[in-house]
């Protein structure tokens, strides 16, 4: 039990160590490029300053924000609680007015908003409800 813990911990370490390193590297190509493109240490026309700047910039980007998610460990935070509010959001969400039965994650809506109650098997419009 301890053991299995241990290493999940470590595994979650690793994983971190990783997305850090990686993150460092993207974003450090993303430096290194835009960096090399205007200080003129390339002599590069300015059209593909421009280019490399857009090639750049995602790299800072992803790389950033892969390095400060694997480093905090917030982004995995951040998604298990997204994930969980918005499934309980889903299944709360919306209830048969005739019989009070919550919906199903599957119910089918119209364009309208119509709704076919599982339960009842009445319909009711979930924009009026
Ligand atoms: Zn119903």
């Amino acid at each position: 039990m301890n053991e299995q813990s241990d290493q999940q911990k470590k595994i979650t370490i690793g994983a971190r160590l990783v997305g850090a390193v990686i993150g460092c590297v993207f974003a450090g190509i993303g430096l290194t490029v835009l960096g090399a493109l205007w200080s003129g240490a390339l002599a590069a026309p300015f059209l593909f300053r421009i280019f490399g700047s857009f090639v750049a910039i995602p790299f800072m980007a992803i790389g950033g924000f892969t390095a400060y998610s694997a480093i905090t460990g917030l982004g995995l935070q951040k998604s298990n609680l997204v994930n969980s509010a918005s499934v309980s959001t889903k299944q709360g969400s919306y209830s048969c007015p005739n019989c009070n039965a919550p919906l199903s994650d599957e119910f089918d809506v119209s364009p309208h908003g119509d709704v076919k109650c599982e339960h009842c098997n009445g319909w009711f419009n979930i924009h009026h409800a």
